[in-house]
């Protein structure tokens, strides 16, 4: 299967030029809208559902006009070339994905380049061990009751996070790129057709960041 990144080179390594990065969120909205239309066909965009916000997600993707799949089932990963990983709580998710199969397919479509996953804060530890190019420590940032929004560091205008027991990025290859910072730490992140979020856009309905991932 090829890789589900698409043809026309939107975005290159280390070259963040895509039109959502522009201070117009109209424009920005027009050329994802359009980038969809063009290129759909070739996507297919699944929400792991297994445990977690995974109704955010899809309520997120339908809202920006996309059909999505919920994933439950070996054959429903085995159709999506976009992934979705929740937040939650990573070992119950990892433990659920392991019983309905679903795991060795995920680290095998990873392995070999034909899928693309967007994971958001458990999402995001799921993907680190999934091999993915760096390491997390979980609930770094302390307890339940320490949840909060902020604003973020990112070309992403008023770009901010919502961060429940999220995990610390702790290390990163030189090919990832950081893509939004809270304080000093990477919070979100891109490598290849992947990105990965300690914090939830889906709760604050921040759309932005769904929408690049499909334009990577
Ligand atoms: N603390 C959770 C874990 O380690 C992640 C929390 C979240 O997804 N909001 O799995």
């Amino acid at each position: 299967m090829p890789r589900a990144g698409l043809e026309p080179a939107i975005l290159s390594a280390g070259d963040f030029k895509s039109p959502v990065y522009t201070n117009s969120t109209t424009e920005a909205h027009a050329y994802c809208t359009n980038f969809y239309m063009e290129y759909n066909q070739y996507m297919k965009i699944g929400v792991l559902a297994l445990q977690g916000s995974f109704v955010e997600h899809v309520q997120l993707i339908e809202k920006l006009g996309l059909h999505v799949t919920e994933v439950r089932t070996a054959a429903a990963l085995s159709s999506v070339t976009h992934l979705i990983i929740p937040g939650g709580e990573s070992t119950t998710m990892r433990k659920l994905a392991e019983q309905f199969n679903l795991w060795n397919q995920l680290m095998k479509r990873v392995t070999d380049d034909s899928i693309q996953l967007f994971g958001t804060c458990a999402g995001a530890i799921l993907m680190s061990q999934l091999n993915m190019p760096f390491s997390v420590e979980r609930n770094a940032y302390g307890a339940q009751t320490m949840s909060c929004v902020v604003s973020l560091k990112s070309n992403i205008s008023d770009l901010r996070g919502c961060f429940i027991r999220a995990p610390k990025i702790t290390k990163i290859a030189p090919d990832v790129q950081v893509l939004a910072r809270h304080k000093f730490d990477p919070v979100c992140i891109r490598w290849r057709g992947h990105m990965a979020l300690t914090f939830h856009p889906e709760l604050i309905h921040e759309m932005r960041l769904h929408e690049l991932f499909l334009g990577l």
